[in-house]
């Protein structure tokens, strides 16, 4: 089974995770820039933090043989605090770089008038630069979070296959599916979807235009519940071919329409990774 994980924050994880995943069959990741849970109080700590997810922890990834590629964004909380939002004036000069696939993520956390307005700005700037975006969708009120966030799509002028809207579940995502925007799944150990409800999801919505990710970071989360997620649809009935179009060639169409997508090296450390401890600094020292 080769896995495409097309949401996890990477840079809260550790190298067990990356050799965990690269031995399971996880060869390309796309890591979106979000809240680091530690509020930041000024642009530079969002600079330094795009930097690191198109510079350091590609490099990181590659040891393991799994591509790395990122999505850069102001997230919908920070947009809420002035410190922040001189950020989005930054953006541009990094959705022109070339491991950059997506704007993301973008969208509610609590549907405030900043949020909308940061939105909005961003979604044009997807269009301005010819890139999908990544829509997270809130966790609280997330019915009408999602209804409102299909409105500010559909306003935007972006195409909607170029936008996946992520965090869905059973409430959710017949909405998302009459939109024609792409519909992402976060699978969780304990909240949000698991992999059996996962299953049901796919027999009643088919295949098109699903993504299913780990979104693991620094909270309790998993990064292998894409491959269960995978096993949970061989034990259900799907064919082979029908979990290998869900985990791997459904991101790749997604992302691919960045015209950025580069999976050079995608499984070039599977199962052995090729992380030789000399090859890969330290962060420490
Ligand atoms: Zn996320």
């Amino acid at each position: 089974m080769r896995v495409f994980d097309p949401h996890i924050h990477m840079t809260s994880r550790t190298t067990d995770d990356y050799a965990r995943m690269a031995a399971a069959g996880v060869r390309a990741v796309v890591e979106p820039a979000f809240w680091l849970g530690q509020p930041r109080t000024n642009p530079g700590s969002f600079t330094d933090y795009f930097d690191s997810l198109i510079g350091w922890e590609p490099y990181r990834a590659a040891q393991f043989g799994v591509v790395h590629h990122a999505t850069i964004a102001l997230n919908p909380k920070e947009a809420n605090d002035p410190r922040c939002r001189p950020v989005l004036d930054l953006l541009p000069r990094y959705l022109d770089k070339d491991r950059v696939v997506a704007v993301g993520e973008i969208g509610y956390d609590s549907m405030t008038p900043e949020e909308d307005d940061a939105f909005e700005r961003q979604l044009a700037l997807a269009v301005e630069h010819d890139l999908p975006a990544l829509v997270h969708t809130p966790h609280r009120d997330k019915a009408r979070g999602t209804r409102r966030t299909l409105e500010v799509v559909a306003g935007s002028g972006i195409a909607p296959e170029r936008v996946a809207v992520d965090h869905l579940n059973e409430v959710t995502v017949g909405m998302v599916h009459d939109s024609g925007c792409w519909m992402g799944f976060s699978i969780y150990p304990e909240t949000k979807m698991s992999p059996p409800r996962m299953v049901e999801i796919l027999r009643q919505y088919g295949l098109d235009r699903m993504l299913v990710n780990s979104a693991a970071d620094w909270g309790v989360s998993d990064p292998l519940l894409t491959l269960e997620t995978g096993k949970a649809m061989l034990a259900a009935g799907f064919t082979d071919d029908d979990v290998d179009r869900v985990l791997w060639r459904n991101p790749v169409e997604f992302y691919g329409q960045s015209g950025r997508l580069d999976l050079t090296g995608a499984g070039a450390g599977a199962g052995e990774p090729a992380f030789a401890g000399s090859s890969i600094k330290r962060g420490g020292d």
